[in-house]
């Protein structure tokens, strides 16, 4: 960090860059083979489109400030779904669409108060392993429990052994304040996530007045080898972005229908987890992570020229950092 870039504004170096690389190369990889496809959307948007995704008078106080531009006002994106949901919009869809499936490692901001800011953990620019799923309600306990399986899948190959996901809530007194206006639908949600968790075997815990402002979401808790607990990610249900931004798809019977949403981000973001992984590998990274793997040390100058040859030999077995 550099105080000239602004406080919470990590710059990555090399070595952490490789390791960037190599979670996204995993992310790619696992996401194509769960069906989805990639897309690249701007850092910002114009005012509107966050005041359709209710995320201006919900979230305004986590947003930076608005750039006035041509008589409008643009913000730096908070969270990268309102774009997404303009991907799905770009062309009519049918239920033989469904599920759609988006990803993208979308770069946000977030106006962390300065005393909040901390290490890698609590930062302003964030880089999250982002996707969306709209699928239809026959389909959600199967693309929610896919998603799960994605989380548990990681969990595996990173070696967390202890985990808890966290049921968030809505909290009835707070419908239209805190909460999308709609108790029914709130108690359909609650129920579908509730149902998945109890058929998958997942351990979790239910709390109270921590949803989503647009649906519940289960927070994924980790530990550390050393036994401390990170917040690792969210995956949310949304019924209700889907009716703001009057996403539809033709039914069966050709009718217009409003797709689920299902937000999630099984690595939640670089900076949060290889934070996470910086303690639960005590810095010593498995090989395949590992921004350095190996060293060319030649014992005299006379060998120079074969150690250059290994270098190269080594080098051509790509990765970045075979540098001696
Ligand atoms: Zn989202």
């Amino acid at each position: 960090m550099d105080d000239d870039v602004g406080q919470g504004l990590i710059m990555w170096m090399p070595n952490g860059t490789v390791i960037i690389e190599e979670l996204e190369k995993l992310a790619k990889e696992t996401e194509t083979e769960a069906g989805y496809h990639r897309v690249v959307t701007p850092h910002i948007a114009k005012e509107n489109m966050y005041l359709t995704s209710g995320h201006l008078p919900y979230y305004a106080d986590s947003m930076y400030p608005p750039m006035e531009l041509d008589g409008e006002k643009y913000y730096l994106k908070s969270m990268n779904c309102p774009h997404h949901h303009k991907i799905f919009a770009a062309e009519p869809k049918s239920y033989r669409d469904l599920p759609y499936r988006i990803a993208e490692y979308g770069t946000v901001y977030r106006y962390e108060q300065s005393g909040e800011l901390f290490g890698l953990m609590r930062v302003r620019c964030l880089h999250m392993n982002d996707a969306h799923i709209y699928c239809t309600r026959e389909q959600f306990n199967e693309e929610f429990r896919a998603v799960n399986d994605m989380y548990l899948k990681y969990f595996k190959i990173f070696g967390i052994e202890k985990y808890v996901m966290r049921l968030s809530l809505h909290s009835p007194e707070k419908l239209g304040v805190k909460y999308v206006n709609e108790p029914e639908l709130w108690q359909e949600t609650e129920a579908m996530v509730r149902s998945v968790l109890i058929e998958s075997g997942i351990p979790y815990v239910e709390v109270e007045d921590e949803a989503a402002f647009y649906g519940p979401k289960i927070d994924v808790q980790i530990f550390s080898a050393i036994g401390r607990e990170f917040t690792l990610a969210t995956n949310q249900v949304d019924f209700s972005q889907g009716r703001s931004f009057k996403l539809q798809y033709a039914s069966h019977d050709n009718k217009p229908e409003t797709p689920l949403i299902i937000h999630r981000a099984p690595l939640g973001t670089h900076e949060r987890f290889i934070g996470f992984l910086l303690e639960q590998y005590a810095g010593k990274f498995p090989l395949w992570l590992a921004p350095c793997q190996v060293k060319v040390l030649p014992i005299s100058d006379k060998f120079m020229d074969y150690a250059n040859e290994v270098t190269k030999g080594l080098k051509k077995s790509w990765h970045p950092c075979a540098t001696g």
